[in-house]
Order: structure tokens, then C-alpha cells, then sequence
């Protein structure tokens, strides 16, 4: 039996395929996940919707019947289809009495700590208000090319999760959840219930694509799941058409499959983990096995630096941690090999003694 019962944050994520029928928003549909939310809101629990959809708005009043792939069209379409997509949410919660509030977001917002913590306090504030931030990825600024992208709602909803410290990922999709094998060729696939652990064989039960505007399949719920799991925030997946889907996960029923959180980090280990890395501190195995009984990381223990970085950058560490150095890449590398005591004598007074603390450094550990 699931318990859902002490949770109080939510992340709903709504995918292009759960939330239109025929190649359109399904308005009723949007009436009904409303409804739930409410429910869940008047239940003095605070829930956030991650939703797709702008693209597939944008072209469906572009009239554009095959999927879109040029970038500068998709940025228009997501333009054109977010207010629509917005006023599809404002009408369904407003009959609930229920405010919603847009948010759009990048990579690069939330892999810089201050306009992270802005954002933070910004969502902060609207759960405070009662409202339920509605959040989609900034496509008319963000691109692969320029590398700001996240390219699918699936892990934008676990990073922001993780980030705003949810105890529950919702992700509502069109599978039934996780199957051992591809349940679209083999007719005696199984479902599996409750996944503890993402190994190598989960991930290879993961199957292809979504289809048309869609652009997450199961491997990208997989690894959204990887990440919601190595912040502590409990994933279900389930299907999005299921009758009364939210309210019946919430009540513990078992639908779709639940994956369970790894370990509970803090904040700033979280928002450590899900940053991108300027560079890499290659440790030797010493070091590396101090770091892993947290311990702090000393500039005796480097063995060489790769990247150009300032102090403060979030780093990876021999690629099996990641952690905020105290130093730039130009003042590590002329620390190699050297005492800790030393480091002050060098670069000054006011400095720190380590390349980084304990409450720094995050193990990867996948
Ligand atoms: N941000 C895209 C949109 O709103 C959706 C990306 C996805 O489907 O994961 O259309």
C-alpha cells in the first residue's frame, strides 16, 4: 500500500499527448486534472503543474499538420500556443476558485544559483498565495544550439522537483507506467509496481518515442526519475486518462509505477546535483574515498584540473561527485599537491583552507 497521506508538495507534469485529443488542448480534460488540483489545494497541500502543450498549441492554430523540427518555427509555435495554453489552465482552475500563475523557465535559470533562488522565492510565494505555479520551458528563448534547453518537459519536471524540494512527482502520461519489457510488442508484459533502484535493467526496459509534438518516451521518464530519486522525491508515472488519476494516486491506490526516492539531501546538495559543471578536478583515489566519507576535498589529494572556471563554480570530481570550489581553475592548479596550511600563505589570509567542504560535495553515485 502507498502512502501518500503526510505529502505536501506536489509536481504534476502533463504531456503533450495526456493533455490534447485530435490534435487540440482537450478542454475537458484540463477541467478535470483543475478539479483534482483543487481538491488537493483546499487539502492545504501545494501543487505545481509542469505542462507541455505550447508547441502543439502554436501549430495547430499555424495549422501545421506534420511535427515541426526548425527550430525558429518551434520558438514561434511555442509563442503563439502559450497564452492560448495558459487560458486553457485560467478558465479550468478559475471555475474552481483556484488562481494560477505562469512560470517559464530555461536550463541556464536554473543552473545559476541566484536566478535559481529567485525563482525559488517567486514559487515560494505563489504556493503561499494558494495559487498553482504553472511551469513550461522558455522555448522561444531557449535552444539546444545555444545550449539553454532542456528539450522535454520530463526532466524540466524532476529538476524543478528537486529544486523546489516536492516530495512527489506526478508524471502523468500515455503509459500505464513501467513495463519489464515493451508492452506495445510483447501482449504478456508485466507492469512493475514499485522500482527501488534505477539499474542498467530498468533502463533497458525503457522503449522508444512519444509521437507527434510530443518529445520525451519512457527513457527520458527514466532518467527523470533519476534525478527526482537522487533528490529524495518520490516518482509515480501513470496514465493521465486514468479515471480520477491524481486524486487516486494521492488516496494510495496503485496505479502506474512508483519509484522511490534514493536519499535525502539538502537544498543546496540538491541544486549542486542537477548544475551543469564548469569543469573537472581529476582527484587521486585517496581523496576521492575521503570525499566519499565526507570529508573535505584538501589540494594534496589533485591530481590535475580541466576546464577554465571561477571560485564558487559547481565542479565534477574525477566525474564520481560534483561539488563548489573555493578556488578558479587558474588558482587550483597552481595549488596542486600542496599542504592545506600553505594554501593561505599563497592566495592570502581571507581564504579558505580547502578546495571544498563536506557540505559542498554531493556523491553522483548513480
Ligand atoms: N515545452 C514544450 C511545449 O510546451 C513541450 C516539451 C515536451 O513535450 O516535453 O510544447
Amino acid at each position: 500500500m502507498r502512502d501518500f497521506s503526510k505529502i505536501k508538495r506536489i509536481v504534476v507534469k502533463l504531456g503533450t499527448n495526456t493533455l490534447s485529443k485530435a490534435g487540440r488542448v482537450d478542454t475537458a480534460y484540463v477541467g478535470r486534472i483543475a478539479k483534482q488540483v483543487s481538491s488537493l489545494i483546499k487539502d492545504k497541500r501545494e501543487v505545481l503543474i509542469i505542462t507541455s502543450g505550447a508547441i502543439g498549441m502554436g501549430a495547430g492554430v499555424l495549422k501545421r499538420k506534420s511535427k515541426v523540427t526548425d527550430t525558429k518555427l518551434l520558438q514561434a509555435c511555442a509563442a503563439i500556443g502559450q497564452p492560448l495554453l495558459m487560458d486553457e489552465y485560467r478558465k479550468a482552475f478559475g471555475k474552481c476558485g483556484v488562481k494560477v500563475a505562469q512560470v517559464l523557465v530555461t536550463a541556464e535559470v536554473l543552473n545559476n544559483r541566484k536566478t535559481y533562488l529567485n525563482l525559488k522565492n517567486s514559487v515560494e510565494m505563489l504556493l503561499k498565495l494558494g495559487a498553482v505555479p504553472v511551469i513550461n520551458e522558455n522555448d522561444s528563448v531557449s535552444t539546444d544550439e545555444i545550449g539553454t534547453a532542456f528539450g522535454d518537459n520530463d526532466k524540466l519536471s524532476a529538476l524543478v522537483a528537486s529544486k523546489v524540494d516536492a516530495e512527489l512527482l506526478i508524471m502523468l502520461s500515455d503509459v500505464d507506467g513501467l513495463y519489464e519489457k515493451d508492452p506495445k510488442k510483447h501482449s504478456d508484459a508485466t507492469k512493475i509496481n514499485v522500482v527501488y533502484e534505477i539499474t542498467s535493467g530498468v533502463m533497458k526496459s525503457a522503449g522508444g518515442k512519444g509521437s507527434e509534438h510530443a518529445v520525451g518516451g519512457m527513457k527520458t521518464k527514466l532518467e527523470a526519475a533519476k534525478i527526482a530519486s537522487n533528490a529524495g522525491c518520490r516518482m509515480v508515472l501513470a496514465n493521465g486518462r486514468e479515471r480520477n488519476v491524481i486524486k487516486r494516486i494521492m488516496a494510495g491506490a496503485e496505479l502506474g509505477t512508483v519509484f522511490m526516492p534514493k536519499r535525502k539531501l539538502s537544498n543546496r546538495k540538491r541544486w549542486i546535483l542537477n548544475s551543469v559543471s564548469a569543469g573537472v578536478i581529476n582527484i587521486d583515489e585517496g581523496a576521492m574515498r575521503a570525499v566519499g566519507n565526507r570529508k573535505s576535498l584538501l589540494p594534496s589529494g589533485i591530481v590535475s584540473v580541466n576546464g577554465k572556471f571561477e571560485a564558487g563554480a559547481v565542479v565534477m570530481l574525477n566525474y564520481k561527485a560534483k561539488a563548489v570550489t573555493n578556488f578558479s581553475s587558474v588558482e587550483l592548479k597552481s595549488l596542486i599537491g600542496m599542504h592545506s596550511s600553505e594554501i593561505r600563505k599563497q592566495l592570502g589570509q581571507q581564504r579558505r583552507d580547502v578546495v571544498a567542504i563536506p557540505e559542498d560535495i554531493v556523491l553522483i553515485d548513480y
